[in-house]
């Protein structure tokens, strides 16, 4: 099969070929990896294409990511979109199994044909695992799909790189109030658009409000008076599918406030431009590690970082210095 046919089974939404398309941008081979490339250059739609809407949804296992995945998309899909689910777990590569974007927990979504559910690759690092997910956003947007969500949880930098990878990024949050608000990560705070509190069902209700409110003034302070973009917080039952309507008319408002200020293009620009120098670092950073010259001296170098005989700074230069062949 050559990258056209390829390029155009993606294109009629071939699901066989979809797949294996998306093997391909997930596979570490580099024969594979050159196809990928020439094939994400065939897909890649014109300036005048249909923009898809690229939404991050994160929050700890358990909030409900996927009760709310599969109420969202369906939703979705009775307004007559079709649905692309991707995770971003990097965590899954020492598990051996995404726990993220499992079809079993998305059971209705998951045979409905207007939806692809695909879980998180297991390509090793995050940087490997971000790469896999954008290309594989380009494939799906490219058979069609015209609303992407990337679910994830919060393993390290898991969220900003989602974060970057989307227009809008989303907050699933239990009711907490008071001292428990301190528990949530500050830096998602900062990086939501829209935040909702979920299981606000049964006798929950009254306490999700309380907590949507308190959470409301706690991100008053992070986006003062005057900011583009204030991120609203929600209340909703996944279970219920209560409040899922008002979800996604939250996406649409941020997403049509930033398309208005001329932010939403811009955004997508920085993004393309930040994936690129981070592709840069990681291959560079892969070059130093796996050179000769490191590998003869990295066991010698960080035991002596942990014994107090080098600083950091000193150890880092060894290894740049190793690296350049200079010891
Ligand atoms: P995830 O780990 O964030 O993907 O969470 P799940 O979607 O798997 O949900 C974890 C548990 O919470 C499951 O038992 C769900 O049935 C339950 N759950 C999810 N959303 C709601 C909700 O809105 N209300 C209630 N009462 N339970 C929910």
């Amino acid at each position: 099969m050559t990258v056209a046919e390829l390029a155009d089974g993606v294109r009629a939404d071939k699901r066989a070929l979809l797949a294996r398309a998306i093997t391909m941008v997930e596979s570490r081979r580099p024969d594979h990896q050159a196809l990928a490339q020439e094939l994400l250059l065939a897909v890649t739609p014109g300036p005048d294409a249909p923009i898809a809407t690229r939404v991050g949804i994160t929050g700890v296992p358990g909030v409900g990511k996927s009760t709310t995945i599969e109420a969202l998309g369906n939703h979705l899909i009775s307004l007559g979109h079709k649905v692309a689910v991707l995770a971003v777990d990097p965590s899954s590569t020492r598990s051996g199994g995404s726990i993220l974007g499992d079809k079993t927990r998305m059971g209705t979504l998951a045979v409905n044909p207007r939806a692809y559910i695909r879980p998180s690759p297991t390509s090793g690092t995050l940087g490997g695992v971000a790469k896999a997910t954008r290309e594989t956003m380009v494939l799906m947007e490219a058979a069609g799909f015209d609303v992407v969500l990337v679910e994830t949880v919060g393993v390290g930098q898991s969220e900003v790189t989602v974060a970057n990878m989307v227009d809008t990024f989303t907050f699933l949050t239990l009711a907490r109030t008071g001292d428990q608000l301190q528990g949530i990560k500050k830096g998602v705070l900062e990086l939501a658009d829209v935040v909702a509190v979920n299981k606000a069902d049964g006798d929950h209700v009254v306490e999700a409000r309380v907590a949507a409110r308190e959470l409301s003034s706690a991100l008053r302070l992070i986006h003062p008076p005057g900011s583009l973009w204030r991120p609203p917080v929600l209340t909703q039952s996944a279970v219920e599918g209560t409040g899922i309507p008002e979800f996604w008319d939250a996406v649409l408002r941020h997403r049509s406030t930033l398309q208005e200020a001329g932010e939403f293009d811009r955004r997508r620009r920085q993004q393309q431009v930040d994936w690129t120098w981070t592709m840069v670092r990681d291959a560079i950073l892969g070059r130093v590690e796996h050179s000769d010259g490191v590998r003869a001296v990295r066991s010698e170098v960080e035991a002596s970082v942990q014994n107090g005989s080098l600083t950091p700074a000193l150890a880092a230069q060894r290894l740049l210095d190793a690296f350049d062949g200079r010891s």
